[in-house]
């Protein structure tokens, strides 16, 4: 049970106990009533001065005195009626002149009920209140929930270029007179991306599900690699949210490709081609790749989970 449902519940039941004690004041107030008698203020002082009153209690609250007693005649038939602050101190004076004793007393010890049913609408509006913010918190969450966590991975790739050798970058092969010597088909891009969605996923590196060891991919079509990453990302309940890529290579330009690149790499991944982002860069002829003698990658994979 969550933390809303058991407010919902504090809540109902709160109300029916409110319910409750209202019904019962409601009852025991008409009790009363029927059992004293409710003389006006005359009536009392008449009763005063005939000396008919046995004894008397006076209950102090802000703007009037509760009065409650004992007639002497009619033995044990009791009163009570209400009097103005400013009526009390006469009428204490002809009660004490009469000899009746006179207690006077702050709210009595069973007042909580009315002080609780004063205070039950305000109790209620806050207890609606916090029942209102817990359901926000909640929806929050929902929404947050629904918007899954963001997770991102990284990965990089590099393979050695080699005379002869078909170039394949980002699934398509490209017109060159060079190209990656590797296991499979050694295309630099679909490797990176590869990794990057496998270490986002937290899945390892590609070397742990496709060793290079294993004659099945021996000149394997790398996007057959993305297929895979693809499957073990839904068992995961994992969605690519976005694949951002650089590739350097001094020689050919690849920008001309890029649309056919991201194109196949959408296909494999199973998502639209916006999602996929393709990057080219020289390195400026400086180490291997500046020479030409290899093509490197790197590329982000942004995950969310569903
Ligand atoms: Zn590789």
């Amino acid at each position: 049970m969550n933390s809303s449902s058991n407010t919902k519940t504090l809540l109902f039941w709160l109300s029916l106990v409110f319910l409750g004690i209202l019904l019962w004041k409601l009852v025991s107030a008409n009790g009363d009533r029927a059992r004293g008698d409710e003389p006006s203020y005359s009536e009392f002082i008449a009763k005063v001065d005939a000396g008919d009153i046995k004894e008397v209690v006076f209950y102090l609250s802000p703007n009037s005195y509760e009065v409650q007693g004992e007639y002497a005649r009619p033995a044990n038939r009791k009163f009570h009626l209400t009097v103005p602050k400013e009526a009390a101190p006469t009428l204490m004076g002809q009660l004490r002149e009469k000899g009746v004793p006179i207690k006077v007393t702050g709210i009595r010890s069973g007042d909580w009920v009315p002080i609780l049913l004063n205070a039950a609408p305000l109790i209620l509006l806050v207890g609606f209140c916090l029942f209102l913010m817990r359901q926000m918190q909640s929806r929050g969450r929902a929404a947050l929930g629904r918007l899954g966590t963001t997770r991102s991975g990284i990965g990089y790739d590099l393979h050695r270029l080699e005379e002869g050798r078909p170039l394949i970058v980002g699934g398509i092969e490209l017109p060159f007179h060079k190209g990656p010597v590797g296991h499979s088909d050694g295309d630099v891009l679909a490797h990176a991306v590869c990794d990057a969605l496998l270490g986002a996923a937290g899945l390892g590196d590609i070397g742990t599900h496709f060793p290079d060891s294993d004659p099945k991919w021996k000149g394997a079509n790398s996007l057959l690699f993305l297929e895979h990453a693809k499957k073990l990302l839904e068992e995961k309940k994992l969605a690519i949210e976005h694949v951002d890529a650089v590739v350097i290579l001094e020689k050919p330009k690849l920008g001309p490709h890029f649309p056919k690149m991201r194109e196949a790499l959408a296909k494999s991944l199973g998502v639209p081609v916006e999602k996929i982002h393709l990057k080219a860069k020289t390195n400026e002829g400086v180490d291997a790749v500046g020479r030409g003698e290899a093509i490197a990658a790197h590329a982000v994979a942004t995950l969310v989970s569903r």
